[in-house]
């Protein structure tokens, strides 16, 4: 590491948040140094290939889809993008239909031959109102009514997150669109794509500056205090920052088990099936060539097993946690050298274009804050 006095902005935490901040920090002339308590950088988007030489996404299937310009322009600044469009079909009761639900999800479940306006007037017929619309459970049964949502939601979240609906905030199932056509897309958004070379590739790229040095296998614990730095930024989780002074925040995690099949070139039709059913304890097979266009004779699939104990992986968005984590917010507004960002330590359920916005607004702020060099 650079000597102590050289320091001007230490970043603990090596994922989109924390290498974002970094570049943005450099690019204005200051020195940065990161550290990551992973023996790796990228955090949870990390790459890599696996023994058989398939490109896999050790923490579960990352998929690029944004409606900012801003965030696309930046990241382009250090890869090439391969287009890929995100779909996923969910097994129900061994048959695959499309989710989100649109078109083609009805029809085929309910043996229909409904066009775009009748799939509009089904949804409209087995809805269920909900006013105000606070829960997961709002947002479902207002959008598909109760059968849509027993089969393609109920059993989901149940299995991903230990909670019912309606446990659950409302953004948590907002994230998937209800569609009336036969758009089968499992995003929206305008920019979908993949980092031609993978992500790990691109965070090398975005460490490659003259002003930033970083370390793995370093935890912020084992060098609090002692760099030096004038400014801190923190992607790790809030909690564990204060200590968990007002008791640990809630986070769920997952475990990973991959699996490399020689013999089979393709798998299963689309790059994610989703198993909502109790009969199986994963939530869904990931199968990565689909994500990454890879070519192999072999494949290698990811099934996820959902997990209340391990890695925080997810926030759990719901009106308790939330209350808690204002408390910890309170105390990080008070810490005026240190910036706060990223999915942990703003217990946000952020994907990862969100993560780069929020983490290229925080580096304008210190920028100003601890002035251009
Ligand atoms: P992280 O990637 O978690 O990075 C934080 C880093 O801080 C970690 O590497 C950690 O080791 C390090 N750290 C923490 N504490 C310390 C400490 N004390 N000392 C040193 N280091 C520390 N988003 C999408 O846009 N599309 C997707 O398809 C998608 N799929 C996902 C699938 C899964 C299974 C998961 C879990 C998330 C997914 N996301 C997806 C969300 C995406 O992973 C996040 O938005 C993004 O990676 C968060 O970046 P971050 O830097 O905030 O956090
Ligand atoms: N969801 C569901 N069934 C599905 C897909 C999603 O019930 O087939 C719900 C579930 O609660 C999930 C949430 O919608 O946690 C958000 O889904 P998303 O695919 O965005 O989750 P992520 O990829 O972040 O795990």
């Amino acid at each position: 590491m650079r000597s102590a006095e050289q320091l001007d902005v230490l970043v603990v935490g090596m994922g989109f948040a924390g290498i974002t901040a970094a570049r943005v920090l450099a690019d204005a002339q200051l020195r940065v140094h990161l550290i990551d308590r992973r023996d790796h950088i990228g955090g949870n988007a990390y790459d890599e290939f696996d023994a058989a030489g398939v490109r896999i996404h050790r923490y579960g299937p990352h998929i690029f889809h944004t409606n900012s310009d801003r965030v696309l322009a930046f990241l382009s600044r250090f890869t090439r993008w391969r287009p890929y469009e995100h779909r996923v079909l969910a097994n129900i009761d061994g048959e695959l239909l499309p989710i989100p639900i649109n078109r083609t999800t009805i029809n085929r479940l309910y043996g229909l031959a409904l066009d775009e306006p009748g799939a509009a007037a089904f949804l409209e017929r087995v809805r269920v109102p909900r006013d105000p619309v606070a829960t997961s459970e709002d947002v479902v049964l207002n959008s598909v009514g109760r059968d849509l949502c027993d089969r393609f939601y109920r059993g989901y979240t149940r299995k991903h997150w230990g909670l019912d609906l309606s446990d659950l905030a409302a953004g948590v199932a907002a994230r998937i669109p209800v569609r009336t056509n036969d758009d089968d897309r499992y995003f929206d958004d305008r920019h979908q794509c993949m980092p031609a070379d993978g992500y790990a590739a691109m965070f090398a790229r975005m460490l490659d500056h003259p002003l930033v040095s970083y370390e793995t296998g370093v935890d912020f614990a084992a060098v609090r205090g002692a760099c030096g730095e004038r400014h801190l930024v923190y992607s790790g989780p809030i909690d564990e920052y204060f200590g968990h002074c007002f008791g640990p925040l809630p986070y769920r995690s997952l475990e990973f088990r991959h699996e490399h099949l020689p013999e089979t070139s393709r798998f299963q039709p689309v790059g994610i099936i989703n198993y909502p059913g109790a009969d199986v304890p994963f939530t869904r097979i990931v199968e990565f060539k689909h994500l990454t266009g890879q070519a192999h004779a072999g494949t290698s699939i990811l099934r996820e097993f959902p997990r209340a104990e391990g890695e925080p992986y997810y926030p759990i968005p719901r009106p308790a946690n939330e209350t808690l984590f204002r408390r910890y917010q309170a105390l990080a507004a008070e810490c005026r050298d240190v910036t706060f960002v990223g999915r942990l330590a703003q217990y946000r359920y952020y994907n990862m274009d969100q993560v780069v916005g929020a983490a290229l607004a925080a580096g304008s702020r210190i920028v100003e804050r601890v002035g251009r060099r």
